[in-house]
């Protein structure tokens, strides 16, 4: 079964606001293994309404549209839905009692303009919306070649949309189904080579057919895999997910830092608690990006302290790399001339200081700018990270 979301209204196309309706109800069809092959957005238009929706019928077996069903001479769904049945709007009684209790309880009278609320394509079946006048239309259009394409439409106010989806929408796409499933996700971190280099080194997995479905994506320089599958459970899919887990393992080693929200201060932080070390930050190029990140993990106990400098200053004079107080001393070197795709990029210096040693490592600072310094305090974490690990190999937890 797929499915297509239809948002509209001239508030989306125009850019004033932003399509999240598209988006929950895209994680919410995916919760129950409905893939959403298309979304669409059209405005306050209802040829192009009509439009959009023929080629949803054809293209799609679900359609979820929002917005456009209130009483304003805008709102034209519900035109659009009845030609594209071929059918005339009819009043629904029991519609027209909701919306005129809805207004007594606000003590107003019933506009003339809300009549229309209580209009549907003949043969549709108007969907509760317990908080609003605009009742959502549930409304099969027949196909020739297949069985019917269902369309659902809905308020574009999103708690009302939502809460309509629970009541009705979700459960009736449910029985569609004919069964039960559940869809899991389980997300995988890596940081330390490039996307492509990373594609290569797991043949076959992020292949489009596959199953369960490896995606990739990547973030500041963070590469996420999210594996999916779909099952009767949460238990059998997690169970379906674990061979394709061990073999990312398997082919990534060290390149992968953690699962799910991980990040890669989440887990330098749990590795230092646990080898019970301390951590101190000294910042030129990254303009304490790393010390915020530490900071704002749960990092108490571990994370000592920080100093951040502007430009070059104090640099050049870092001949004492003592660690101080804490076990280790992390020092990001002054950020070299931004990258131009022209010339040579120059090198990022990142110092690992400690009581057994100083480590010192360079990398070339090359990349669109704004990833430059989240990439650079990644380097950092992660140069800590794996001086960490082959401590641990090596049996020199303790500096
Ligand atoms: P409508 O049902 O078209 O009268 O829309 C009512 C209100 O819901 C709009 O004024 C928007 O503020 C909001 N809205 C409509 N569509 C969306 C959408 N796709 N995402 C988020 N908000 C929306
Ligand atoms: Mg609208």
């Amino acid at each position: 079964m797929r499915a297509e979301i239809i948002s509209i209204g001239d508030e989306l196309t125009t850019g004033q606001r932003l399509d999240t309706n598209s988006q929950w109800l895209s994680e919410r069809l995916l919760e129950i293994g409905v893939e959403v092959a298309f979304h669409t957005t059209v405005g306050d238009n209802v040829a192009d309404n009509v439009l959009a929706f023929r080629q949803a019928v054809e293209r799609a077996d679900v359609i979820l549209a929002t917005g456009g069903l209130g009483p304003t001479a805008d709102d034209l769904t519900r035109q659009a839905i009845a030609e594209v049945a071929g059918v005339q709007l009819v009043q629904d009684e029991a519609s027209l009692a909701h919306i005129k209790a809805l207004f007594a309880r606000r003590k107003r009278e019933m506009p003339p303009a809300n009549l229309v609320q209580a209009l549907f394509p003949q043969g549709s079946r108007p969907l509760p919306n317990p908080h609003g006048t605009a009742p959502g239309i549930d409304c099969s259009i027949a196909r020739r070649d297949r069985g019917p394409a269902r369309i659902f439409a809905l308020p574009g106010v999103p708690a009302e949309m939502q809460e309509m989806w629970a009541a009705s929408v979700g459960p009736a796409i449910q029985e569609l189904l004919g069964q039960r499933r559940v869809i899991a996700h389980h997300r995988i971190k890596c940081f330390g080579v490039g996307e492509s280099d990373l594609e290569a080194m797991l043949p076959d997995l992020i292949a489009r057919q596959r199953y369960p479905l490896v995606g990739i994506t990547v973030h500041q320089a963070t590469i996420t895999l999210r594996i999916t599958a779909a099952a009767q459970t949460p238990e059998l899919a997690r169970a379906a997910m674990q061979p394709t887990i061990d073999t990312i393992h398997r082919c990534l080693g060290v390149l992968v830092f953690g699962e799910e929200d991980d990040e890669l201060e989440d887990v330098v932080i749990r590795m230092l608690r646990e080898r019970h070390l301390t951590l101190a930050v000294r910042e030129w190029g990254t303009c304490g990006l790393v010390a915020h990140w530490l900071a704002s993990a749960r990092s108490a106990g571990v994370f000592q302290c920080a100093s951040v400098f502007p430009g070059q200053q104090g640099w050049d004079d870092l001949a004492q790399r003592q660690p101080g107080d804490a076990d280790y001393l992390l020092c990001i070197g002054p950020s070299p001339q931004p990258d131009s795709p022209t010339s040579a990029p120059g090198n990022l210096k990142i110092i690992l200081a400690h009581a057994a040693g100083v480590m010192e490592k360079e990398f070339p600072f090359a990349g669109h700018p704004e990833i430059l310094r989240p990439r650079a305090a990644k380097l950092a974490l992660n140069l800590l990270r794996l001086h960490l690990l082959r401590a641990a190999d090596s049996g020199t937890a303790r500096p």
